[in-house]
């Protein structure tokens, strides 16, 4: 069978091939950068890591592309709030995302674009909306003129025909309930990050950032454009809007779109206390490999329940076929072949390979490792496995790999154990004696950076993780 995603624009499970050549052109909606990134979001970005994985194990080149959303009304308020202009406040937050990534090993797409450095494209694409007849303006905001695009609706399969026209939302993020026309360009407000254009001072709504940065660097017609469900509607709706009003030619041929997160069954807010980062699980000393398993062991079109039962029961199934695999390398083997275990070898990729060509469902991918692993962990017990089938188990676990990338152990490099942070701590306490205080403000910035916070106290220094 060939390779098959559900595609929630016709909402059908489709045979996928690029529409030009090999290269796969994909965008992707990156991080708003305006905090640091949560667990949820990183199963959205886990999933299109997998999906990368298995577009090129199926022999494409990738030419993808993902924004950082680096202003938006958050960003705006939250830096005005610690007296930052949004350049300094959103830097911090765009490098904690990528060292976050990396400690969950997901791939850098081949363009990272951030919002503000494609203002020029943006103004560009509102004109040529403009010169068409799709927009209006309201005090000095420009806004998309819904009624103009009679399929509006077609990715969220909403239908929209009875909207009253002229009604208009000034926010990015809104529900179905909400559909009106929405904002491209808004006018400058006081205290706020403007940029000066031909029509006025003011900044681009979200909408029209990822449709002008996509098209700039993909083309008028995209095959992949994917996202979390969230995204849907109002994002994705409107991107489709813009960007076939601009071109009119299909903007996306296949939208893919992953599932919510839970935690223990419970939606994540930070009112419940159930929110976390990737940096809070870490400094609970799960490993980030064990957190990337268990992000990529259900289907992205499933519900996926995280769970610290799962992330243990993730750790210990990443154990078990580390020990297989340095079990089957260091075993001692008789020379030639056992062809039953050879079939159970070509029988388990050829199942990993069909699973993940099903729409990614990388658990069936997973049970078929696992019922090999066990397979031939008592293969093994009763001397049935030969010298040659030694590297038919190697290629197994190397195309396991290839997707899941959890094998090798992570230098917890970010991380700092309670060791460590005592040493340090007594370093500081000797610098303090010295009377070199640079030293000791080095060495409480030291492990700030590594979330730990420092208190002095008058029994000594204490310490905790932020
Ligand atoms: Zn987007």
């Amino acid at each position: 069978m060939a390779l098959r995603f559900y595609n929630t624009l016709t909402q059908e499970l489709e045979v996928f091939k690029p529409l030009i050549g090999n290269t796969v052109r994909m965008y992707t909606c990156g991080p708003t950068v305006y905090n640091f990134v949560h667990i949820g979001n990183f199963r959205t970005f886990t999933f299109q890591d997998i999906l990368r994985r298995w577009l090129r194990y199926r022999g494409y080149e990738l030419n993808h592309v993902m924004n950082v959303t680096d202003v938006d009304d958050k960003i705006i308020v939250n830096a005005a709030k610690e007296g930052k202009t949004i350049e300094e406040y959103t830097a911090q937050f765009t490098k904690a995302f990528f060292e976050d990534a990396a400690q969950l090993r997901l791939e850098q797409p081949e363009h990272v674009s951030l919002a503000t450095a494609h203002i020029p494209a943006m103004v560009d694409a509102i004109k040529k909306l403009s010169d068409k007849g799709f927009t209006y303006e309201s005090e000095g905001s420009i806004y998309f003129r819904i009624a103009k695009f009679p399929e509006y609706g077609k990715l969220s399969h909403n239908d929209f025909s009875g909207i009253r026209a002229g009604a208009r939302v000034d926010v990015d993020e809104y529900d179905k309930a909400d559909a009106r026309d929405f904002v491209l360009w808004k006018a400058r407000k006081e205290g706020e990050r403007y940029w000066e254009t031909s029509f006025g001072e003011g900044r681009p709504g979200w909408h029209i950032e990822c449709s002008a940065m996509a098209m700039e660097y993909l083309g008028d017609t995209l095959d992949i454009h994917a996202g979390g469900v969230d995204l849907t509607f109002p994002h994705h709706e409107n991107e489709i809007a813009q960007s076939e009003s601009i071109t009119g030619k299909q903007f996306s041929r296949f939208w893919l779109h992953s599932e919510h997160l839970h935690i223990e069954s419970q939606k994540m807010s930070k009112s419940l206390g159930n929110f976390f980062t990737l940096r809070d699980l870490l400094n609970m000393e799960y490993a980030p490999e064990a957190i990337r398993y268990l992000l990529a062991q259900v289907p992205y079109r499933k519900k996926l329940n995280f769970t610290f039962e799962g992330l243990k029961a993730a750790t210990r199934s990443i154990e078990r076929i580390r020990d297989f695999e340095l079990r089957i390398q260091s075993a001692r083997l008789e020379p030639g072949r056992n062809s039953e275990a050879s079939d159970r070898a070509e029988e388990a990729i050829r199942r990993f390979e069909e699973s993940m060509d099903d729409d990614l469902n990388t658990a069936e991918a997973l049970a078929a490792v696992f019922e090999y692993v066990r397979a031939t962990n008592t293969a093994l017990d009763e001397n049935a496995i030969k010298e040659e089938n030694r590297w038919e188990a190697a290629r197994v676990l190397e195309i396991f790999d290839k997707v899941f990338d959890v094998l090798s152990p992570s230098s917890s490099s970010v991380l700092i154990s309670p060791s460590e942070i005592e040493a340090k701590i007594e370093e500081r306490k000797n610098a303090k004696k010295e009377r070199d205080f640079a030293r000791a403000d080095e060495i409480r910035g030291f492990l700030l950076e590594r979330g730990v916070i420092i208190e002095d106290t008058k029994d000594g220094v204490r310490w905790k993780r932020k």
